[in-house]
């Protein structure tokens, strides 16, 4: 009563893990593609037929139930088991997740874009060293993105020809078949779901409609850019020959380290050695600052771990900057003269007294 086994289609066990369907199916799905069969009416009804059981075996839910019909002829746990709709399969989910997206006549990325995400984007992480985070100035990034391909300007026909309305499903990218107890609802097998096919693809680009270009892009970093922070190039993702756009090159600012700052927002950090007796009595140092060499000038009586700020001469913020903060390390001096020491010897006599 049953015409189809779907386990001896797929040509697994009916013990077949789905890892083992999953593979099975992967097989056919390759060596079926309508692109590679080219309209071959056999080819095109064998994997109508392969894809058809994926779509029940790959469902543990309807694998069950088409488990409970193949034996007893009918779903002892189910009521109406005479009508019997296992519904449309997700088609383009199953691909997408077997082949990651990239399984270009499949209707996946016009999909994606439709939820909100942007497929075509492309992500890159760039190493910015301090200097040119402070003041702004160019990196060079490489990547390598899809483009328009130039032979078929981005149709995947080649020269003359045209995609061509789908005879399978006459453009809609659907087709629906009563196969005994099942109703089925599915994306095109012949067009993958698309509405069109192309009978003579672009030698270029293999009827992708891009082809993958490398390049070099001189990215403009911006002045006083943070860690961590996201600039968006239009234009300069993936190519999309369903949509006629490109997506975006997205790129992550990764700010090096400096030997001697640190930043902290806005502000510089750094710290600097004084001997002890410019902390006691203050004085003059020169310190290094993005700016160069500048003077900081060192009240008496400073402590260890003080902090000192240089207005002005952090990084930009708007029109104004943030500030330099230098944090006072003390050097106690391990030897003395003989002069140095009675003088603090001297000094200690005076404290004693006071
Ligand atoms: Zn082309
Ligand atoms: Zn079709």
């Amino acid at each position: 009563m049953f015409e189809k086994d779907y386990y001896q289609i797929l040509g697994v066990s009916e013990n077949a893990s789905e890892e083992e369907i999953k593979k099975a199916f992967r097989k056919y799905a390759k060596e079926l593609h309508p692109d590679k069969t080219h309209g071959n009416k056999e080819k095109e009804e064998r994997f109508k037929k392969i894809s058809e059981a994926y779509d029940i075996l790959s469902d543990p839910e309807k694998r069950a139930k088409y488990d409970q019909i193949r034996k007893y002829g009918f779903d002892p746990s189910a009521a109406g088991a005479g009508d019997f709709d296992f519904g449309g399969a997700d088609f383009e989910s199953i691909l997408e997740t077997m082949f990651g997206g990239g399984f270009d006549s499949l209707g996946g990325r016009g999909k994606r874009a439709a939820r909100g995400e942007n497929e075509g984007d492309i992500h890159v992480k760039i190493d910015v060293p301090f200097e040119t985070s402070l003041r702004g100035g160019k990196k060079s990034v490489a990547i390598e993105h899809g483009v328009k391909c130039g032979t078929c300007d981005g149709s995947g026909a080649e020269k003359g020809s045209r995609r061509e309305t789908c005879p399978g499903c006459h453009g809609t990218g659907k087709v629906s078949q009563n196969q005994g107890f099942f109703a089925l609802n599915r994306p095109c097998p012949q067009c993958f779901g698309s509405g069109t096919i192309l009978r003579h693809p672009c030698k270029t680009c293999h009827g992708n409609g891009s082809t993958f270009r490398r390049q070099t892009i001189d990215i403009d970093v911006p002045q006083g850019i943070a860690s961590g922070k996201k600039m968006r190039l239009a234009g300069l993702g993936n190519y999309d020959p369903r949509t006629g756009r490109s997506g975006n090159l997205i790129v992550t600012v990764n700010l090096l380290a400096h030997p001697k700052f640190e930043r902290k927002g806005d502000n510089i950090h750094s710290a600097i050695r004084i001997p002890v007796e410019v902390a006691i009595l203050g004085g003059e140092r020169t310190v290094e600052t993005v700016d160069g060499p500048a003077t900081l000038r060192i009240p008496p009586g400073i402590q260890p771990g003080g902090k000192l700020r240089m207005a002005e001469m952090g990084f930009p913020h708007g029109s104004s900057r943030g500030d330099h903060i230098v944090t006072i390390e003390i050097e106690i001096p391990k030897k003395l003269s003989e002069e140095e020491r009675k003088l603090f010897e001297r000094y200690k006599e005076l404290k004693g007294k006071s």
